[in-house]
């Protein structure tokens, strides 16, 4: 989506409007404030003018007249700098406001998106974790300083200088012609100033995050930074980074002033022009014309050109919200990244999957199945086996409706997995992976996850079914611990009580022992047999141990189904099942194993 400045306006205004008295108020500040700018001119002018007319008195001045004039210069000029800073003060504080509020709107909006998108948006490129996340902080930044920097800096300049303008044309239209002229002088020099230092402030914020990238990578790898004695190496890549950046600092600061000059060189010919050109008409008596009004356009004239000053980074923020909001609008408008869901919604789930010639790539264009056809009986347990890369990851991301595949269906109770309501399907699936999340919370709160609404004897329970109840009352602070604070084969098994508690009539269980030491493994196997009882179960494990208890194996080679049956006839079978059946138990050492545990029995 490319952005332009209508179609960012476009797509900031819904999350402005329902500030609508906050940018009423602005408006009225800004327009109080913009006259209030104006108030120095005009008191001046008057102020010469009647110094003027005083000192021209043929009988001389009177002192009581020249102390009532200056009182009410003084009244006038202080009274406005109360009101002026009172507007201030409102303007920046409800800008903010303003900024405080749509960026806390634009994160709730873009969370709530996220989460309703299917997994495919998460892999593809552009989408992974560290760019999304960069996408929608910048984008949320810089939308939201847009919006403040228009209301309390964009508006009120310009409003002033428009004003301003108005005023010197009210009064002279050939002065307000001079300064009217010098205007697109600004534009030009700003887009001169804009095209020269394009990319350099853009260039200095990646090399900011390189440079720290690169201290973190330090810090990270210091082992073997160290291990290999490569101190020098890693300082000296730092100090080439550091000194690209440095250039450019230098290079983008020295621009700046330069055209800092530039500008304020400008706005000088610019007053030098309203002075001449003012002074002139006062000598030949131009009606209208006093000394006063010499004044009075010089200081109207500074606040035309007031915003110059400020425009190049206006101009910069506007070319960085642009950008910015392509990234954060199209996460808010990707529509067609949303979960697509069906209507059916049966009683019960019975877990009978079925699929029928399915073909899937994945979103970043790897082939992970081809034609794959198989059928998962429920009630009974079936093994995918294979080695790592065969698909078995895969089918059980499509049998949970995370990916849709390319071609083939999948029917789930006979209906197309499609056609299933997608909370609901997942309502009724269970998924236990290798490594499973524990949220940063209590023990409790993190088995409470698998069900809101359970009770304490609810989560005492699954505890026990899970069989670390025991372990958990040994706790100091027994389900009230933070569950972070566990070992790895623990967190595991909270992991199974929070599936025990949803307790799902389907489970998935993705080597959910392959991260966990021998103790640990035998440990979460009598959770995971008890897990099994009366379930639809599908378990893909390296260990054998854990496969030979299937009902139903089916064996995956390269993204294909290459054999299949009970654990006995495909073993007889030969083949690749067999071939990594033997593996596993040499590699296990079975036969000594065997003999090391008979001769220590007898
Ligand atoms: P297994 O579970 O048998 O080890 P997977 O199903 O995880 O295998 O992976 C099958 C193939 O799909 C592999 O080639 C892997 O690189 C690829 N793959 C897995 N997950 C993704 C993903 N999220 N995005 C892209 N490719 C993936």
């Amino acid at each position: 989506m490319k952005m332009n400045i209508w179609g960012l306006l476009r797509n900031i205004l819904p999350f402005v409007l329902p500030y609508r008295w906050l940018i009423v108020v602005t408006l009225v500040l800004t327009l109080i404030g913009s006259l209030m700018a104006q108030v120095n001119a005009v008191v001046l002018d008057r102020a010469v003018d009647a110094i003027n007319a005083m000192m021209q008195q043929p009988g001389g001045f009177h002192w009581g007249e020249a102390v009532r004039l200056l009182s009410v210069i003084s009244f006038i000029l202080l009274g406005k700098e109360v009101v002026g800073a009172v507007v201030t003060f409102c303007q920046r504080y409800y800008g903010e406001r303003m900024r405080i509020l749509v960026s806390r709107d634009m994160s709730l909006r873009v969370v709530d998106r996220i989460l309703s998108f299917r997994m495919a948006f998460f892999g593809s490129e552009g989408n992974e974790t560290g760019k999304l996340q960069s996408r929608i902080d910048r984008g949320i930044m810089s939308m939201s300083n847009t919006v403040n920097n228009f209301f309390i800096e964009i508006l009120p300049l310009f409003t002033s200088a428009i004003l301003a303008l108005g005023l010197m044309f009210a009064a002279n239209v050939y002065v307000g012609l001079v300064a009217l002229c010098i205007v697109p002088l600004y534009f030009w020099v700003t887009y001169i100033q804009a095209s020269r230092m394009k990319g350099g402030r853009r260039g200095i914020f990646g090399g900011h995050q390189a440079v720290s990238q690169g201290i973190l990578g330090i810090i990270e790898s210091i082992t073997v930074i160290k291990s290999f004695n490569r101190e020098q190496t890693e300082a000296e890549r730092q100090a080439a980074l550091q000194q690209s950046m440095t250039d450019l600092q230098l290079n983008t600061r020295k621009q700046a002033y330069l055209f800092n000059g530039l500008k304020s060189f400008l706005e000088q010919i610019g007053t030098v022009l309203i002075i001449i050109l003012t002074a002139y008409l006062v000598l030949i008596d131009y009606p209208g014309m006093s000394i006063g009004k010499i004044m009075y356009h010089v200081m109207l004239f500074a606040n035309v050109s007031a915003p110059i000053r400020q425009l190049h980074r206006i101009y910069d923020d506007m070319n960085d919200a642009l950008i910015y909001a392509e990234g954060f609008f199209g996460i808010l408008h990707a529509e067609d990244e949303v979960e697509a869901s069906g209507k059916h919604h049966p009683a019960e789930v019975k877990g009978d999957f079925e699929l029928r010639n399915v073909d899937f790539t994945y979103p970043g264009g790897t082939q992970a199945l081809f034609d794959v056809s198989l059928h998962i009986q429920s009630g009974k347990i079936t093994a995918l086996v294979g080695l790592s890369g065969a698909g078995k990851s895969t089918i059980v991301n499509l049998l949970d409706k995370f990916y849709l595949p390319q071609r083939g269906s999948i029917l789930l109770d006979g209906h197309e997995l499609t056609e299933w309501d997608t909370q609901w399907l997942r309502e009724n699936v269970g998924l236990v992976l290798q490594k499973n999340h524990i949220f940063d919370g209590t023990i409790e709160e993190n088995i409470r996850y698998g069900c809101p609404s359970a009770t304490h004897d609810d989560v005492v329970q699954a505890a026990r079914q899970a069989y670390i109840y025991d372990q958990i009352m040994q706790l100091p602070r027994g389900f009230e611990t933070s569950a972070l604070q566990l070992s790895g084969g623990q967190q595991q098994r909270i992991a199974i009580a929070r599936m025990f508690i949803k307790n799902p009539p389907i489970i998935f269980l993705d080597e959910p022992t392959a991260s966990l030491d021998a103790i640990a493994s035998e440990q979460i196997k009598a959770s995971i047999d008890a897990i099994k009882k009366g379930r639809t179960v599908i378990i893909i494990s390296h260990n054998i141990g854990q496969i030979i208890d299937a009902d139903q194996i089916y064996v995956l080679q390269q993204g294909r189904v290459v054999q299949s049956g009970s654990p006995e006839e495909v073993y007889r079978e030969g083949g690749l099942y067999k071939e990594i059946f033997d593996a596993s138990a040499s590699s296990m050492n079975v036969d000594k194993i065997a003999s090391i545990t008979s001769s220590a029995e007898h």
